[in-house]
This record gives C-alpha cells, structure tokens and sequence, in this order.
C-alpha cells in the first residue's frame, strides 16, 4: 500500500543498481545505472512500474479490456499490451499518428502480443469511438491515460526512488545524483515526491526531450507544466508534499529541437554505452539523458568525483523505427565485412 494505493505485482523488484566502472574510469566522474530497463515484460521500461497501480484499479473496476493512446511506435503502448496479455485482457492502443508503412519496432511487439493499433484522424473522437466500438462488443473498458501519465501512475516511480534510496544507502552513494528522463513528467515527478517522502539525500536532476513550449519558451513552460501537475497531485491525495519551485532542477538543453529526431550527439553517446558497458539506450529517451552526463562530466558541469545515477528507463524498440534505423545503418555499415 502506496497513499492509499495497492498494486498488482508484476515486476521482479528491486532492479539492479550496477556501477559502470569503464565508463566511470574514462569520464573520471562515478556513475551508476539503475536498470528498469530490466523489468521483466516485453523487452522492459519505466512504463510497467506505473502500469502495476493501473492493472489493480483496472481489475477492481471488472475490467475486461486496456486502451490507452500514443504515438505510434508507444512504449507504453507496447507495455500497456504486455500486461494486458499476461493478465488475461484485451488491448488497443489509440494513436493519431500516420500508419508508417512497416510494422516495425514497437508495432511488431504490438502486433505480437496480440493487441490493436488504432490510427485515427483525430484523437478526440477517434478514441471515443475506439473505446464505443470495443464496448459494444461487450469488453469493459479501463482507459489508461497517455504515458501512463496521472496521478495514480506516478505512484510507481514514487516506490522506485524509495527502492533506490534503500539500494544507493547499501552501496554508500546516499548523495549522489539521479538523471532521469522527462517526458509525460510521471517517471520525474513520481521520484521526486517519492525521495522528498523517505527524506532522501538522493539528488535529482530531469532531462526533458519533449519540448513543452516553442524555442526559447522550453524551461518556463516546462515549469509550469510541472507546478500544474504538482497541484493536480496534491489535490488528489489530499495533501502536500512538500515540494516548491525550486526543488524542480530540470535542464531542457539536450533536446535538440524535437521529440524523437535522429541526433548526432545522442547516436554518438549510445555508441559510447554500448562500447564500454554493452548497455544498449534509445535515441528518443534515454540516449538524450545519458547525453547529458557525458556532456556534463565533460564539460566540468558535472565536477569530477561526482556520483551519478542514470535512470534507464527502457526503450529498446526505438532503434528499430525506420527514421533511427537508417542512420544508424549508415553509420554502422564500416562494421560489416562481407567476402564476394
Ligand atoms: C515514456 C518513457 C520515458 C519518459 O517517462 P515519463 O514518465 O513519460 O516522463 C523515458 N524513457 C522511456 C524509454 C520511455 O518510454
């Protein structure tokens, strides 16, 4: 019980919290990866700890069905469909974007773990529709919100930074510092009540990659973003936690002008990791915060000495969606040797 909330437990908890010693030793600062890209459906990622909460309300509402909306290749589409699968439910997922042509990456997952893609002209009817259709074939529908992205499913990253507390006080890294990634915000903000709730020495620092306002408008309108969901949050659990403006330390400076573009830098970092530790991150979400490490260690921001944290938050199918796919094959072309 989380705030007055159970969960089902699907994961194998806690996940790994393991030190990157190579990459300590060339970056000369001390970093640590928290795998919940080790979570244990569907290839992993950050999206099943919130889908634990989702799945208990789901089944105590009598649910027979799980929708939720994204972008096409959806990670939490894909996880939303794993969990489905594992506990006996139908899926769909309701997207506006254009069918891209191939069923790759996460559609592949999709398409195998049973679950329907739906792309609709516009989200607003089309998801009303998607749900009336299932409905009138006699599925009760539980609506999981876009990345999984609410107060309720904040409540899995809550349980994580507690889990990370207990594991970085073990290994005697009390106080260094998380860098997670922003997104739908709920993987942040979770952690950030959650460490601010067992007095943590932990710190915590999000890397947006969706930009929330135009060019020169990303940190305030993200901020605001944040206070917005903040209040929601306190309204719903009836109380404060505690947190103020500043306790929001976010940089918006590695989203290099878009949700999801291919990205020199960020392909050079996922390189790097997977070079040095066999770690593999995705261009879209991960690829940008580990960016932001090695940039920082770099760059002095991040002082040498420094223990860091990376949240791996999963992601492992975005390599495979055409537009990073093809990069990456022309980059990665040098390796193949093939004998005429
Ligand atoms: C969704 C996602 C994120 C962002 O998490 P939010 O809770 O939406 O902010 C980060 N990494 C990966 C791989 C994701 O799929």
């Amino acid at each position: 019980m989380l705030l007055g909330h159970d969960k089902i437990e699907i994961l194998h908890l806690p996940t790994p919290l393991e030190h990157l010693k190579n990459i300590s030793g060339d970056l000369g600062i001390d970093v640590w990866c928290k795998r919940d890209d080790l979570t244990n459906l569907a290839t992993g990622g950050n999206k099943l700890r919130k889908l634990e909460y989702f799945l208990k309300d789901a089944l105590d509402q009598g649910a027979t069905m799980l929708i939720t909306e994204g972008g096409a290749q959806t990670n939490h589409g894909r996880l939303t469909a794993a969990v489905a699968a594992k506990y006996g439910l139908r899926a769909a997922i309701v997207t506006e974007d254009e069918y891209p042509g191939e069923i790759s990456a996460n559609l592949l997952l999709d398409g195998m773990l049973g679950c329907d893609v739906h792309f609709v002209k516009d989200m607003e009817t089309g998801r009303q529709a998607v749900i009336d259709k299932y409905t009138a074939e006699g599925e009760k529908v539980y609506y999981v919100p876009m990345g999984g992205s609410n107060e309720l499913g904040i409540l899995g990253y809550v349980e994580c930074a507690m889990e990370l507390d207990t594991q970085a006080g073990e290994l005697g890294i009390e106080d260094a510092t998380i860098y997670v990634t922003i997104g739908s915000m709920a993987t942040y903000i979770g952690l950030l009540i959650g460490l601010k709730e067992c007095g943590s020495k932990l710190g915590l620092v999000g890397v947006n990659v969706l930009p929330y306002g135009s060019a020169g408008q990303e940190e305030a309108e993200l901020r605001k973003a944040l206070n917005e969901y903040y209040a929601r949050i306190k309204e719903f659990y009836g109380r404060d936690f505690g947190i103020t403006d500043e306790d929001f330390v976010v940089t918006t400076a590695f989203i290099h002008g878009a949700y999801n573009n291919p990205v020199d830098e960020v392909r050079e970092v996922m390189y790097y990791l997977a070079r040095k530790e066999a770690i593999i991150i995705d261009p879209c979400y991960t690829g940008k915060t580990f960016e932001a490490i090695v940039a920082g260690a770099r760059s002095g921001d991040i002082p040498a000495g420094s223990k860091v944290i990376f949240m791996h938050t999963g992601g492992l199918p975005g390599i495979y969606t055409k537009h990073h796919r093809v990069e990456l094959e022309m980059e990665l072309m040098q390796y193949m040797h093939i004998e005429d």
